[in-house]
Parts: structure tokens; C-alpha cells; sequence
């Protein structure tokens, strides 16, 4: 399912429920949460990511599930996922579950930390931080200077034996 399609079942409200009127839908890049809605700026956004792993049935649900929160505040002020935006979920045929609906992507980065010929796999990362030279392991002053970003492709070759160590991009 694309954008264009979600962007005409989101008309397709605004037909349907007037107060949806001043509404607009866009694009991010989130990449833990499928969708958002900002009553403020009257918008509702969908991750791409989210678009390119799932099902066009979990990319309606994610639709109506801020769709829903879109009603609930312009009838009643009312945020979060409590009664009222339950029932406008159940309303547009959505499901009231808030958790566990979709999948998202593996965190593109690897923290390693390079000891010696080793990189020695830390935790994956969603998001590098720009100061990664200065940290260090809990209790490691040692490794200050040793942390490193590797993309978790090169990782997992470099794991398998298929890149060497020279042909992988320690990112500081
Ligand atoms: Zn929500």
C-alpha cells in the first residue's frame, strides 16, 4: 500500500466526518511508531517505514487508530487512549489495541566496540550519537576512543566472515 492510497482512504473521512475538514496527513521517518497525531497542527503522520513493512490491513488500522484520536479531540478535547477514543476506534472499524499491532524495523547501526582485530558487538542503534568519541564502556576508561557505528549489514557479514575488518566502515 502507498501514500497516494492511504491519502485517499484519509479523504474519504474527511467526507465522512466534517470535523476531520481541517486535516492533514503526511510522511516521516519514525521508525519505533507506526503513526502519529498532532491535534495542535491538526495533522496525522505515518511512518514510510511502517508503510514498507506491513500489510495494507495494519497500515488501515494505524490510519483509523490516529484517525480516532483526530476525532476524539475535536468532539471532546479528549487525547490518549482511553474510553472515547476507543469508541470512535470500534466506530471506524478499527482495532482499540495500542501495542504488539505492527512490525518495525531492525535498528540500522551496531555499536561495536574494536579491541584489537575484534569488534565485539555493544547493542544495536537506531540513531547514532555525534559524540561517540568521547564515550566509553560502564567502568571501561580504556575504551574511550574504541566505540565505534557499524551499518548492521557490514556487521553481520563481518560476523560471517565474508568482510574483513579492513573492508569495514567504523563509523566515530
Ligand atoms: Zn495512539
Amino acid at each position: 500500500m502507498n501514500f497516494t492510497q492511504i491519502n485517499q482512504r484519509f479523504l474519504a473521512l474527511q467526507q465522512q466526518y466534517p470535523k476531520l475538514a481541517s486535516w492533514s496527513i503526511k510522511l516521516d521517518r519514525a521508525r519505533r511508531r507506526a503513526g502519529a497525531c498532532y491535534v495542535q497542527r491538526k495533522m496525522i503522520s505515518i511512518s514510510a517505514h511502517h508503510i514498507e513493512l506491513n500489510s495494507e490491513a495494519t497500515i488501515i488500522d494505524t490510519l483509523l487508530h490516529e484517525v480516532a484520536h483526530a476525532l476524539a479531540y475535536e468532539h471532546d478535547r479528549i487525547t490518549g487512549h482511553g474510553p472515547l477514543w476507543r469508541k470512535w476506534v470500534k466506530r471506524l472499524g478499527g482495532q482499540p489495541e495500542v501495542t504488539g499491532r505492527f512490525k518495525v524495523p531492525d535498528a540500522p547501526w551496531m555499536l561495536v566496540h574494536l579491541e584489537g582485530e575484534e569488534l565485539r558487538p555493544i547493542a544495536p542503534r537506531h540513531r547514532r550519537n555525534r559524540s561517540i568519541k568521547h564515550f566509553m564502556m560502564r567502568g571501561r576508561p580504556d575504551t574511550r576512543g574504541q566505540l565505534f557505528y557499524v551499518d548492521q549489514v557490514e556487521f553481520k557479514r563481518w560476523h560471517h566472515g565474508e568482510l574483513s575488518l579492513t573492508d569495514v566502515t567504523l563509523i566515530q
